[in-house]
C-alpha cells in the first residue's frame, strides 16, 4: 500500500489528512512517511540478503535527524561529506563502525574528529588529500581506513549538473591514475587501504552505466592484487532514480542483480550509498495557494512555498508532481505555481492543469531529497516546519524558524 492515498477524497500520509497537518503545523510545511522511508531501505536489504553488504543512506539528501533515525534504527549506515554531517549523524546515533567519508574537500577538522569518532572509511578524491590525511592520522597516532573514488569515466546519461563519473567532472580520481595513486598510498605509513568506491551520478533511470562502472572497479581491483594491494570492500556510491513525473526507474533487483552476479565469486564486502532512491518519493511540500492571478498569457497561482524551500524546479527546471490536497469539482485551467520571490527562476510547476480556488492546499510530490537539504533563507523567509508521519501519529521534526532566528546572528555596526 502506498502511503500517500486519497481518503473520503482527502490526500493522505499514511492514517494522517494533509488537511489537518495544515491547521496544526501551517504551511508551508514538508512532510515524510516513515513507512515509505522504511519500505524503501527494506527494498535495498532483501534484495542483499545473504549478501555481505551495507547499506550508506548519503545523508546530503535529507539530513533531518528523525530520518536518520528511522534509517539507522533498521541497520543503515551513513554516507557523510561534511563535518556537520557526522556531527549530525553521531547526534542521531549512528554506529561510526558505518559511516563512509565522501566529498573533494574535506576538512583536517572534519578529518580529526572521524579519526577520533573511528569511522569505517574515508572515500579519498585526490592525491593532496591522501597526503593530508595521512598527516592528520600520523598527527593522532592511529591509521585511516581508505578507499580511493575512482572516476570510472562512464556516461550515466543524466543532467550534466548531477552527472559526476565523466573525466570532466571534479570528483574522483582519474582511472588511468588510480593504480599508481594506490601504490603511493600504500607507502603512506599512517593509511590503511581498505577499499575502491565511485559515483557516477544522481536520478540514474538506466542499470547499465552501474554495470559499466563495476566492470572498470573490478578491472582496477585484479591489476592492484597483482601489486599485492588487496581491499576488503567495494562502494558502488548512489545515483538510482526514482519516478518525478513518469520515469520509469529501475526496480531495485533490476538494478542490483546484474552487480551482484558480477560480484558472486569475489569475497569483497558491498556498500552502496542510496540518497534520492531512499527518500525522495517518501516525502512531500505543502502549500497554500495565496492568490489567484489569471493573466492574458498566462495564469499564476502564488503559493506560500517558493524556490527558497524547494529549488529543484529553479536550478535543474525538475518535474515534480503537483496535486490538490481535497480535489475541486469544474474546469481546469492551466496554472503557473510559483512562490512569492522576486525572481522569474521562482516556480513550482508550469503549465499544470487544475482546479484552483484561494486558500487550497497543494501538496508538490516526490520532494524527501533534495528539498529541505538544499533549502535557503532566501528574501529573508524562514524554514518550513518538517513533519514525519508514523500510522496514526504525526510529529514535528523540525519547528519552523522564527523571524528572530534569521538575523539574531548579525550585528549592526557599533
Ligand atoms: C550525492 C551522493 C550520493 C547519493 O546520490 P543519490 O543520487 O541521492 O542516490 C552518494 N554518494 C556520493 C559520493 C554522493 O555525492
Amino acid at each position: 500500500m502506498s502511503a500517500f492515498e486519497r481518503h473520503a477524497g482527502v490526500l493522505h500520509v499514511e492514517s494522517v489528512s494533509l488537511s489537518d497537518l495544515a491547521n496544526e503545523f501551517g504551511t508551508p510545511c514538508w512532510v515524510y512517511s516513515r513507512q515509505a522511508i522504511e519500505t524503501a531501505l527494506d527494498e535495498f536489504q532483501q534484495e542483499l540478503l545473504g549478501h555481505d553488504a551495507l547499506v550508506c543512506y548519503a545523508v546530503k539528501a535529507n539530513s533531518n535527524l528523525a530520518v536518520l533515525d528511522v534509517l539507522a534504527r533498521r541497520g543503515a549506515g551513513f554516507d557523510i561529506v561534511s563535518e556537520g554531517e557526522l556531527r549530525r549523524v553521531l547526534a542521531a546515533g549512528a554506529d561510526p563502525r558505518r559511516i563512509v567519508f565522501s566529498g573533494v574537500g574535506k576538512s583536517v577538522s572534519a578529518m580529526e574528529l572521524a579519526l577520533r569518532t573511528g569511522i569505517l572509511c574515508f572515500n579519498v578524491e585526490s592525491a593532496a588529500e591522501l597526503e593530508r590525511l595521512n598527516a592528520v592520522a600520523a598527527q593522532q597516532g592511529t591509521t585511516a581506513p581508505v578507499s580511493l573514488r575512482v572516476n570510472p569515466d562512464v556516461d550515466a546519461r543524466t543532467h550534466p549538473y548531477i552527472s559526476t563519473g565523466l573525466k570532466e567532472n571534479k570528483f574522483g580520481v582519474a582511472y588511468d591514475e588510480a593504480r599508481t595513486l594506490y601504490r603511493r598510498a600504500a607507502e603512506l605509513s599512517h593509511l590503511r587501504l581498505c577499499g575502491i568506491d565511485c559515483h557516477i551520478g544522481s536520478q540514474l533511470l538506466d542499470a547499465a552505466p552501474f554495470s559499466e562502472a563495476l566492470d572498470k572497479l573490478l578491472h582496477l581491483i585484479d591489476q592492484l592484487a597483482e601489486d599485492g594491494i588487496a581491499l576488503e570492500h567495494i562502494d558502488l556510491g548512489g545515483g538510482l532514480g526514482i519516478r518525478y513525473r513518469d520515469e520509469e526507474a529501475p526496480t531495485i533487483k533490476a538494478y542490483l542483480h546484474p552487480l551482484l552476479d558480477k560480484l558472486k565469486d569475489r569475497r569483497l564486502r558491498i556498500l552502496l550509498e542510496p540518497g534520492r532512491r531512499l527518500v525522495g518519493n517518501a516525502g512531500l511540500l505543502l502549500t497554500r495557494v495565496d492568490y489567484l492571478k489569471p493573466g492574458e498569457i498566462k495564469n499564476f497561482a502564488i503559493v506560500d512555498a517558493a524556490m527558497n524551500d524547494l529549488a529543484r524546479p529553479a536550478l535543474y527546471g525538475s518535474w515534480h508532481t503537483i496535486v490538490p490536497v481535497v480535489e475541486r469539482q469544474g474546469t481546469a485551467d492551466t496554472w503557473e505555481i510559483v512562490g512569492p520571490i522576486c525572481e522569474s527562476g521562482d516556480f513550482l510547476g508550469r503549465d499544470r492543469p487544475l482546479v484552483l480556488a484561494t486558500g487550497d492546499l497543494l501538496a508538490i510530490l516526490s520532494a524527501g531529497a533534495y528539498g529541505m537539504a538544499m533549502s535557503s533563507n532566501y528574501n529573508t523567509r524562514p524554514r518550513a516546519a518538517e513533519v514525519m508521519v508514523d500510522g496514526r501519529q504525526s510529529y514535528l521534526v523540525r519547528r519552523r524558524e522564527s523571524f528572530d532566528e534569521l538575523f539574531n546572528l548579525e550585528r549592526r555596526l557599533p
